[in-house]
């Protein structure tokens, strides 16, 4: 877990290319010892953040400190910091060994700590039996883990990963995951992983910065993001939810073509509310407790549970179905009630 002192802080970074404002006025603190993730769709600014921490790109303003030192005029090569490029190019002539030494021979350090320190990380990567290896001769996902020992084998305070198990397939992604966070815990180094996938940066950080048009929309662990979103554009891109606009009036929700049902008083000033799945439980048409009615229009079997599409008047439903057991599935078309805890509904504040 974090360990709470501030490693990085970045203050009122902003960065435009041309018209557009890749970074808004962007500030966070990334803490020693923390897996941090920075999330959001294609052309949110996760890259040219990283690039700016990394020293390939300088800000047009705002400032970037580690440890309390002014980060901007260090060249990114002095910088405690080490980027892993989304494509991890290995040279393809080295054995897997050489590969990993590589960046300490250009530092210059002693041969015989090059062989002990890169013994160790090999080790920690779980590569020790490929050390003579050329890179074509690995999988891809031992090819990632040479990328990652000859990241840490340089001892940063901070490891910077772009999109780091963006090249692996499905299964071998899951694999990694677990090893990145194994990993982070037993070498001690900070951790800040771009993605645009957030099941990654869900299941991986301590805490998620999410991303939209240069601007840090919500920062929070993964939990309370999901938990608690505050704006329709983080409820909508973390899991699945119904989201329904609309308007609060004494203790009520009122979206167009949906009865009003109860919400707390914290909805007071939503612009809308979200219901997660798991919240809505389906039952029978006009059962006691119903809250809406609608018809199911698609149900996808996903294995410990099925998500179930139903539509209430205007607005399409989302019903995460758990222990059905034996039973069969509701059928497309199936008349069916809908129903919710009043605190369910969790209330969106922005767009
Ligand atoms: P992706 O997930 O697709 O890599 P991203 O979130 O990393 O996207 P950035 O690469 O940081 O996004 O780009 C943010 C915005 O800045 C985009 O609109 C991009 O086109 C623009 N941009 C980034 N670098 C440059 C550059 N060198 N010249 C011009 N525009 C750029």
């Amino acid at each position: 877990m974090a360990s709470g002192d501030v490693l990085l802080d970045i203050h009122s970074v902003s960065r435009s290319f041309g018209d557009v404002r890749a970074l808004d006025d962007v500030s966070l603190q990334i803490r020693e010892n923390e897996f941090f993730a920075l999330l959001g769709p294609s052309g949110c600014g996760k890259t040219t953040l990283l690039r700016v921490i990394a020293g390939f790109e300088q800000p047009d303003s705002g400032t970037v400190t580690l440890d309390g030192q002014d980060l901007l005029p260090i060249p990114p090569e002095k910088r405690a910091v080490n980027l892993m490029f989304q494509s991890y190019a290995l040279f393809p002539h080295m054995t897997v060994e050489r590969n990993v030494g590589y960046g300490l021979v250009c530092d210059k350090v002693p041969r015989d700590e090059i062989r002990t320190r890169v013994g160790e990380v090999l080790a920690t990567v779980g590569l020790t039996d490929k050390r003579d290896a050329l890179p074509k001769t690995l999988s891809g996902g031992q090819r990632q883990r040479v990328a990652l020992a000859r990241a840490i084998v340089k001892r940063p305070r901070l490891l910077l990963l772009d999109e780091p198990l963006s090249a692996l397939d499905r299964k071998i992604r899951g694999e990694m995951q677990m090893e990145l966070k194994r990993l982070q815990h037993e070498v001690g180094i900070t951790f800040v992983v771009v993605t645009h996938d957030q099941d990654e940066a869900m299941s991986l950080a301590d805490r998620v910065a999410v991303l939209d048009r240069g601007v840090v929309r919500q920062l929070a662990s993964p939990m309370d993001l999901y938990r608690r979103p505050r704006s329709i554009f983080v409820a909508d891109f973390i899991g699945n939810s119904t989201i329904l606009r609309g308007t609060y009036g004494h203790g009520q929700w009122m979206a167009d073509g949906v009865p009003p049902f109860a919400v707390a008083d914290s909805a007071r000033e939503a612009i809308a509310i979200a219901l997660r799945p798991e919240a809505v439980t389906l039952v029978p048409e006009g059962s006691e407790g119903s809250r809406v009615r609608g018809e199911v229009v698609e149900v996808f079997f996903q294995g410990d549970h099925a998500l179930c599409q139903v539509r209430v008047g205007g607005e399409m439903f989302l019903a995460a179905l758990r222990d059905h057991g034996d039973h069969a599935l509701p059928r497309r078309d199936e008349a069916c009630g809908l129903t919710w805890a009043d605190d369910a509904a969790v209330p969106l504040f922005e767009e």
